[in-house]
């Protein structure tokens, strides 16, 4: 007898929002815990092991693929990222998933659509400030996906912390009934955390962007040690310079405000810090982040 989620089941895909919201009503009708995968596809290790985590946790599990365009600014590469759907499902197949989820832009953005989620708090600065609108369009985007895909749990990537404390604000303030899930990030051998715009690096730029994540160790360490937050960030950017990027912003903020520890009241408690960098390398430009330990 197979489980609900045995790796031989075939894939079975949707693309009509409507359609879908029935299919995983069916099933938590009938007493199934859902787990739910959004995603921009072009998979890696990254992306499997939310996947992983879902079919761990839940006996069905949806994944979606879908470019959502209103989350890329007019200069930003929405037009060029990586579309790889027939890699993407040879992928998801041996992964115990049961639907993938496609809808197209029109079926995302109906005609005479006008309707945004804003969030404030997280999303004001840092990706909020370097990328205006983004965090309106990926809030948008992942309300509408839990919409359709009313899951019992759905599983997001620290890699993007900021992006998963904006979805913890949303979910909470518009009172989701879905659990939102933040799961660790997948790295290459080198560090260099994976994301589907690493294609975009050229072979040198490849090798040195491992630097980010080794900024981020040597952050943490010089944390440790009780070095002062302003100085840690300060010779990170420093150092990343010396080495060619463009730091757009590399900070020591408290992980669910986001607001910097060096603006806190000195006798802040309770405080869980966390590094998070941007970084462009030529063209590219690469997001990071580290937990640390609390002071
Ligand atoms: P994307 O397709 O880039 O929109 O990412 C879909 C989901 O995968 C998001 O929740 C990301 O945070 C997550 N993700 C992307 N890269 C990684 C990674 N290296 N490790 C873990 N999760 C990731």
């Amino acid at each position: 007898m197979n489980s609900p989620h045995t790796p031989t089941q075939p894939l079975v895909f949707e693309s009509d929002p409507v359609a879908m919201r029935a299919r995983v009503a069916e099933a938590l009708r009938g007493g199934l815990r859902v787990g739910f995968v959004p995603t921009m596809g072009a998979l890696h290790a990254g992306h499997d092991s939310l996947v992983a985590r879902a079919t761990g946790e839940c006996d069905a599990v949806a994944v979606s693929i879908f470019v959502n365009p209103t989350q890329f600014g007019p200069r930003e590469d929405y037009s060029r990222y990586p579309r790889t759907f027939e890699a993407d499902c040879g992928r998801l197949r041996p992964l115990g998933v049961r639907w993938v989820f496609t809808p197209s832009v029109e079926g995302m953005y109906p005609a005479g659509d006008a309707t945004r989620v804003h969030v404030a708090g997280p999303a004001d600065r840092w990706e909020g400030a370097f990328r205006p609108g983004h965090f309106d369009g990926v809030a948008t985007v992942v309300a509408k996906l839990l919409s359709a895909v009313p899951a019992t749990k759905a599983y997001f990537g620290e890699k993007d912390w900021q992006q998963s404390a904006v979805i913890r604000r949303m979910a909470a303030d518009l009172l989701l009934p879905t659990e939102i899930v933040v799961c660790p990030t997948v790295r290459e051998a080198d560090g260099l955390a994976m994301s589907s715009r690493n294609v975009y690096l050229s072979a040198p730029e490849r090798s040195r962007a491992a630097a980010i994540a080794r900024s981020l160790e040597r952050g943490s360490e010089l944390w440790d040690r009780g070095v002062e937050a302003g100085e840690i960030e300060r010779a990170a950017r420093e150092s990343l310079v010396e080495l060619g990027f463009e730091v757009d912003y590399w900070s020591i903020v408290c992980e669910d405000s986001l607001v910097p520890v060096v603006e806190l009241p000195a006798a802040a408690g309770g405080v869980r810090p966390r590094i998070i960098t941007a970084c462009r390398l030529g063209s590219t430009r690469l997001i990071d982040n580290r937990g640390l330990s609390p002071r």
